[in-house]
């Protein structure tokens, strides 16, 4: 299985990051999450203060932070300039925002070209928007997972403490809007990727299926 790159797609809380990981796991392959790359790029604006509203101001400084990205699918750490920033990507504040920066072209174009080095040769999972589109168009299987709106709220809701159901269903139809209009590598499923439908379906149900597409497809 030597170059094996699974693209893995799909809006927030359609279960790609569990999913990615328990693949990369099943199969010994490295695991990438491109969203981590794009929330650490948005923490960093925030802590200096960068003005998001402003895009000429998000691409003046989106090559300044150093990140240090783990690719291990049981520990998969990411760093901006020697701090440890797992927890606070999470946040909500960078949870609102990112979406603004990750809409700004030369973002896209520092991080797009940061995952194709880390692909490098394959072995790896790589979950996020635009992978099977944009990122590895030539991925060796391409995934897009949907769930619906009430699944996905559900489960973003159990993983967090503090929010409500509705609150994650409106914040979610919110990011979604803006990750599947921006002008530059939308939201998108490729053409040649396999729609797979996880509201019915548990954890260790959708790792199996995706192993099954693997087997099928490519062995
Ligand atoms: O997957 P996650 O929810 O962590 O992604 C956070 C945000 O990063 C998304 O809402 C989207 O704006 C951006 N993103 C992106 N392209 C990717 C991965 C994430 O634009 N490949």
């Amino acid at each position: 299985m030597s170059g094996l790159v699974v693209a893995m797609d799909g809006p927030s809380g359609s279960g790609k990051s569990s999913a990615s990981r328990g693949i990369a796991r099943a199969l010994g392959l490295r695991y990438l999450d491109t969203g981590a790359m794009y929330r650490a790029v948005t923490w960093w604006m925030l802590e200096r203060g960068v003005d998001l509203a402003d895009p000429a101001a998000v691409a003046a400084r989106c090559h300044e932070p150093a990140l240090e990205i783990g690719t291990d699918p049981d520990a998969p750490g990411i760093g901006v300039d020697g701090t440890d920033v797992s927890g606070p990507i999470r946040s909500k504040e960078v949870t609102r925002a990112v979406s603004a920066v990750s809409a700004v072209p030369e973002v896209r174009r520092r991080l797009v070209d940061l995952q194709r080095q880390i692909i490098g040769t394959g072995d790896i999972v790589v979950e996020g928007r635009d992978i099977g589109t944009v990122v590895a168009p030539d991925a060796s299987l391409k995934i897009y997972l949907t769930a619906s709106a009430d699944a996905r709220a559900r489960r973003r809701t159990a993983e967090l403490t503090g929010t409500s159901t509705e609150e994650q269903r409106a914040e979610m139809a919110r990011r979604d809007e803006l990750d599947s209009t921006r002008k530059t590598d939308p939201l998108a499923m490729a053409a040649d990727a396999v729609e797979l439908d996880t509201t019915p379906l548990d954890l260790d149900e959708v790792i199996a299926e995706v192993l099954r597409l693997v087997k099928e497809r490519i062995t």
